[in-house]
């Protein structure tokens, strides 16, 4: 590869979800060409729903204008085969958070790639650098973690494999500042930078409450107002997932080794039963009324 960071004209979004489809958003609205893949053709008619409903959001707030709604959603092109990644000058994997799922993804699609095109992985936790190894081109792939929802978040951390070299960097911190973010560079060290911060505040907000230190409503005031957060830690944990916020708290503990990471119980517990949060209807607090009501 040129030592020229290569300009992205054209980007790939793997996985219509929650996050692949707030992509595909901030990408269309910023000129780019989008193609957006999914094995589910289901998620795709759902993301292009949800695309069209927050852009006539931001349409009635004067944020967008009607024409240019029109124009960025006619440059998302949408499917269900990796073959229309062919023109793709980055393609940005936001697939379900599952290693081996990733590594499967990605080599079913370095076939269809141009030689110089990048690979970024949207992933919360898994190490980029493994991901690299499971495709033909390490130097090429990145991490670009988004922030959820991702149109309104202004934060994409970027994440520097082993043998990622500096053109791929630089591509990404100008696509980045093309999307409207700023970046946080991280190397490749368990977590990254925000989750290896803000997973162990949830986890001790967690462990406050298990002992009763206090209850959801004092631990989210008293982080809200005391700390000048927007949301308490354990509000924030319904919203991110609970089951998002273990996985994650396992991959600190197991990458690092060190106890000081163990996953609290009471989230082990809450995740056992199947309450992850907002998502699911119940977590820290019960969202089955018209506000949401504290549990404990
Ligand atoms: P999601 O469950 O909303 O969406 C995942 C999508 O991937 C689904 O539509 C699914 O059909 C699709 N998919 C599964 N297998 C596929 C395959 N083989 N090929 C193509 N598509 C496939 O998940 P999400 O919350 O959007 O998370 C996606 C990624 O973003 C994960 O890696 C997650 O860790 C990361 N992330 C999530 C958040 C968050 O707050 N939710 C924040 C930052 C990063």
């Amino acid at each position: 590869m040129s030592d020229a960071a290569p300009t992205i004209h054209h980007v790939g979004v793997i996985g219509a979800g929650q996050m692949g489809n707030g992509i595909a958003h901030v990408a269309a609205q910023s000129g780019l060409a989008v193609t957006m893949v999914d094995v589910n053709p289901e998620a795709l008619e759902k993301a292009r729903a949800t695309i069209a409903k927050n852009m006539d959001r931001q349409v009635s707030k004067g944020s967008l204008s009607a024409e240019d709604r029109e124009a960025a959603l006619g440059r998302i092109r949408t499917g269900t085969d990796m073959a229309m990644f062919g023109e793709a000058d980055i393609v940005i994997e936001a697939a379900t958070e599952r290693e081996e799922l990733k590594k499967t993804i990605f080599k079913s699609l370095c076939p269809h790639l141009k030689p110089s095109a990048i690979i970024a992985s949207n992933t919360s936790s898994i190490p980029i650098t493994r991901l690299a190894a499971a495709t033909d081109r390490p130097a090429r792939v990145i991490g670009m973690h988004f922030m959820n929802p991702v149109p309104v978040m202004k934060l994409v951390e970027v994440i520097r494999g082993i043998a990622t070299d500096e053109p791929t960097y630089q591509a990404v911190e100008a696509l980045a500042r093309r999307m409207g973010k700023t970046t946080a560079t991280s190397e490749d060290f368990p977590g990254f930078i925000v989750n290896r911060i803000l997973l162990p505040m949830i986890n001790e907000a967690v462990y406050a409450l298990h002992e009763g230190v206090g209850d959801v409503v004092s631990i989210d005031t008293g982080m809200k107002l005391g700390t000048n957060q927007p949301m308490g830690p354990l509000e924030l944990a319904d919203f991110i997932g609970l089951d998002t916020c273990l996985s994650i708290m396992q991959v600190l503990h197991q990458g690092m080794g060190d106890s000081k990471y163990r996953p609290c119980p009471l989230l082990v517990k809450y995740v056992e039963a199947g309450w992850f949060g907002r998502k699911t209807g119940r977590g820290f607090y019960d969202y089955s009324g018209d506000q949401p009501r504290p549990t404990r």
